[in-house]
């Protein structure tokens, strides 16, 4: 069959282009398919492998066939619930957990279930703003500022709110974020909780990197703790259990938002009817954890902490500004401080310079355009990844987990290495 004219698309899903991520790692592929070296830092997909216990426990259920409840395997919905009272501190009833084919499901179905304005902090993740537009939500950036570590201010949402009190509005904040690796503090937090609560906001808290915050002592902090009447927390298998392709997610909604789960796994029964049932089964061991998930997630964490750093420290010698990243696998370089010298290159914009970085050096990465930023902005997300991760947690643990240095990254991150090493003297030359 041949493609219809874009004329008889619906208006609100002509003209949407693929997703940028999944774009930018076809497009990587096709590249190495096609015999050239690419650095594959475009798609955020966790390097490490599924831990063992996690995988060993898909493979004994892989015979359950059976379709489970719409919102998910009730010893799933404890874990999770368990999960989030044990590492977050935050009382969730197992009847308030919603399981879903990715959170990234979960996100689209909340917003075709909720009636609000959806609120995005810019710098955002690809694709909240999309799925408003296929739903037909009006959708409100809040640009924030480097000075600020693109942090969403309480006044800021106080302002916005103030405008119009009584409107229904639904805020997504994801912290340790992407695309910038940054997060908040447990009194920005409270602030922007208490302004929430005063405006009767929900908060969809996108916390599927919390236990990918690299500092072990200070630890992960969800805003629910501040917020619990209004905050949904969303997690997952995808990030810190490296499952990206089982397609997991999770909701934790609070008892006063139950419509919401109600109409949400209305919706689900209508649409993914329920989620894979040997995952369902799997994801009990992740979310319940043990020591060797523990050690896993420490070791994790290290090894992206350091390397984090150590991309960060390059690409401020290279003339970038940037924060240091506090969690997940992420970086946004801001590369405004180099416009003279990009302009002499005739480069004007982040897409431009994203365009001629992957033709000219090989590394792959997203213009901060697809993250709600302005282009001439020149920010761009980098996804520090490409690493065998399994080889990396062993090195660690084989040397009896000394602290990882540089020779250490150079061994076992070799891609990540040159590919920026190969970025920052290209942004530096001619
Ligand atoms: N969250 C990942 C990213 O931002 C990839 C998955 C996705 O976008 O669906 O790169």
């Amino acid at each position: 069959m041949t493609e219809g004219p874009a004329v008889n698309l619906n208006i609100r899903v002509r003209g949407l282009r693929q997703s940028a991520t999944i774009a930018i790692n076809d497009r990587s592929n096709a590249l190495i398919a096609a015999g050239r070296s690419v650095y594959k830092l475009g798609l955020g997909q966790s390097p490490f492998p599924v831990p063992r216990e996690v995988v060993d426990a898909l493979r004994d259920n892989a015979e359950r066939k059976d379709y489970l409840p719409v919102a998910g395997l009730p010893e799933l919905r404890a874990a999770v619930a368990d999960f989030h009272r044990r590492v977050d501190h935050v009382d969730v009833a197992a009847e308030n957990v919603l399981v879903g084919p990715g959170s990234k499901e979960l996100m689209f179905l909340l917003q075709l279930a909720y009636y609000g304005d959806l609120l995005v902090p810019a710098p955002c993740w690809v694709s909240y703003a999309p799925q408003a537009r296929i739903i037909g939500r009006p959708v409100t950036f809040i640009p924030t500022r480097y000075e600020e570590r693109w942090r969403l201010k309480p006044e800021r949402l106080e302002e916005i709110c103030a405008d119009d009190p009584g409107r229904p509005r639904l805020l997504i904040l994801n912290y340790p974020g992407n695309p910038d690796g940054s997060t908040y503090s447990a009194t920005e937090l409270q602030q922007l909780a208490e302004v929430a609560k005063r405006y009767k906001v929900v908060l969809l808290s996108d916390e599927i990197y919390g236990p990918l915050y690299h500092d072990e002592d200070e630890g992960h902090v969800s805003i629910a703790k501040y917020y619990p009447t209004g905050t949904i927390i969303s997690s997952g298998l995808s990030k810190w259990c490296g499952a990206g392709g089982w397609r997991l997610g999770t909701f934790a909604f609070p008892p006063a938002l139950r419509w919401l789960f109600k109409a949400m796994a209305s919706a689900a029964s209508e649409t993914f009817t329920s989620t894979s049932a040997p995952i369902q089964c799997a994801a009990v061991t992740a979310f319940a954890g043990s020591d060797a998930i523990d050690a896993y997630l420490a070791r994790s964490r290290r090894i992206l902490a350091a390397l984090g750093q150590w991309c960060c420290n390059a690409l401020r010698r290279a003339g970038a500004r940037i924060w240091e990243p506090r969690g997940a696998f992420y970086l946004l370089p801001d590369f405004s401080p180099m416009r003279e010298h990009l302009e002499a290159r005739d480069i004007r914009d982040d897409r431009e310079l994203c365009r001629r970085a992957l033709e000219e050096t090989g590394v792959a990465f997203l213009p901060g355009a697809d993250f709600g930023m302005w282009p001439q902005q020149l920010t761009a997300r980098l996804a520090y990844v490409d690493f065998d991760g399994a080889a990396a947690l062993d090195a660690l643990e084989a040397g009896g987990d000394a602290p990882v240095d540089e020779e250490f990254l150079r061994a076992y991150c070799p891609k990540v290495i040159d590919g920026i090493e190969a970025l920052c003297s290209w942004l530096k030359g001619k």
